[in-house]
């Protein structure tokens, strides 16, 4: 088991500092938050008017969310008519035994399963091994993981932790073979195993990047293809999807298609699209015998209800992580659940619990770069706020109310006011050196135990004031 999975999933600050000692992780990071954040920005700037676009795509999610029960019941409908069976499962327990189960009914013993954070959020693949199905992870990012016993760092790119060279070494581990690290006779390798598995494959699973409540349509993007052998070379397949997911009609399809890939990786599409309408129907060459759609709640309609419903409309394009400078540094371990970067700050606390996740609402400096990069626009930095405040209200600091208490004191009182700052001069002029701070007493300690405190300009701003006029 690798460094990154040993952490337990709340201790978000050994995890980041774990992380930023690690130049291989920062040299990784940079390379590839870079290059899709250069992507998104090209991809947005090829669009007439990308503005215009997605905000059409936040009022189609707006209007699905408000009107969700209807749309998830079309949506069963859709799927019955064309023969294809849906489950509800309230919590990830039900979801696990219903997929269990399927599985154990139709006699599945050898499962290939596509990119899925909806899976790992249910945590599938235990669940599904202790029923003895052996899962093989087929998006070759996912597959490295897997066999590293790890978890995933990025929503679309789940290895960007590895380098060429640990890639060679897990996968020499796995297969017992030297390999040489060069990628493009690693991704030969990847590509020969993972062909065998699907033709052993009895058993299908994938997320949903959308579902269409009008046709019942569930649809995958991928850049790898594996999604579209996953769901034809088995002869069951299962797509487990949160509730959120659903969209009204075929066609605003191509209005979340054209944002998806661009706010990813720049692309203009992904290079596959699968568009799955049932099981496989009289006459059709390829397709599942059997269709299973698990619907996830797992506290999504607990979240409707709230002010953090804005969070559902995450189409997991992953741009909010690639913008983030606090993600940016920090990869996707350190933030503990599947979900990292900005979008997992807000719903890791919520889905799991904002007390058992306390650092997440404050790993942003709040500035915005998540809400310009992302393609429905999700206003994050209010959301932590707005988590922040749910802390403060459940746990309230008794020092931060002090300190606020008295800071308010001082602003009523200009003469108080006067002489605070008179007095904080005094005090850190005497400490400063050369014009800094090195050691600052008090909370100021966290600020210089890793860059140094200016120290106050010669004249203050009201001296100077009173001078000029
Ligand atoms: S919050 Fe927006 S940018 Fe972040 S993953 Fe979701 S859709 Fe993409």
């Amino acid at each position: 088991m690798s460094n990154y999975a040993q952490h337990e999933h709340h201790d978000f600050l050994g995890a980041s500092a774990q992380a930023l000692a690690d130049p291989t992780l920062q040299q990784a990071l940079v390379r590839l938050t870079d290059t899709l954040l250069a992507g998104n920005r090209k991809g947005y700037a090829a669009l007439a008017d990308s503005s215009e676009l997605r905000d059409h795509a936040k009022r189609i999610k707006e209007h699905t969310l408000a009107h969700l029960d209807q749309y998830l019941v079309q949506l069963e409908a859709s799927v019955q008519r064309l023969g294809g069976k849906v489950h509800w499962a309230a919590t990830a327990d039900e979801a696990r035994k219903i997929v269990v189960e399927i599985a154990q009914k139709a006699n599945c013993k050898h499962a290939v399963k596509s990119k899925s954070m909806t899976s790992e959020e249910i945590h599938l693949n235990p669940a599904l091994e202790a029923a003895g199905v052996e899962v093989t992870e087929t998006d070759f990012g996912e597959f490295i993981i897997q066999v590293a016993g790890e978890r995933p760092s990025h929503l679309v790119a789940p290895a960007v932790h590895h380098t060429r060279e640990s890639v060679a070494r897990v996968l020499s581990k796995h297969l017992g073979q030297q390999l040489a690290d060069d990628p493009k006779s690693l991704a030969m390798t990847g590509r020969r195993v993972l062909r065998e598995k699907f033709r052993q494959a009895d058993l299908g699973i994938t997320g949903a990047n959308f579902a269409i409540a009008e046709t019942g349509t569930v649809v995958l993007v991928t850049n790898e293809g594996n999604g579209r052998l996953t769901t034809t070379c088995p002869r069951v397949h299962v797509a487990i999807m949160g509730i959120e997911k659903v969209i009204p009609r075929f066609t605003d399809l191509p209005v979340f298609l054209k944002l998806l890939a661009r706010g990813a990786t720049g692309q203009t599409l992904s290079v596959y699209t699968t568009i799955i309408t049932g099981p496989r129907q009289a006459g059709e060459y390829d397709g599942a015998e059997e269709f299973h759609l698990v619907l996830l709640d797992n506290g999504r309609s607990k979240v409707l209800a709230t002010p953090f419903r804005e969070s559902l409309q995450c189409i997991r394009c992953g741009a909010c992580l690639n913008a983030c400078p606090v993600y940016r540094r920090i990869g996707g371990h350190a933030y503990g659940g599947v979900y990292s970067g900005p979008i997992g700050s807000i719903l890791t606390p919520l889905y799991d619990s904002v007390e058992e996740n306390p650092h997440l609402p404050h790993a942003s400096s709040l500035c915005g770069a998540c809400q310009s990069a992302c393609p429905v626009k999700i206003n994050i930095p209010h959301m932590l706020i707005g988590l922040r405040e749910l802390q403060h209200e459940r746990e309230p600091n008794r020092w931060e109310r002090w300190a606020y208490g008295l800071w308010s004191a001082v602003l009523q009182r200009p003469w108080a006011y006067r002489w605070a700052l008179w007095a904080a001069r005094v005090f850190l002029k005497r400490r400063a050196t050369n014009g800094w701070i090195a050691q600052m007493p008090g909370p100021g300690a966290e600020w210089t135990k890793i860059r140094d405190f200016p120290a106050p300009a010669a004249q203050s701003f009201r001296d100077r004031w009173k001078e000029l006029e």
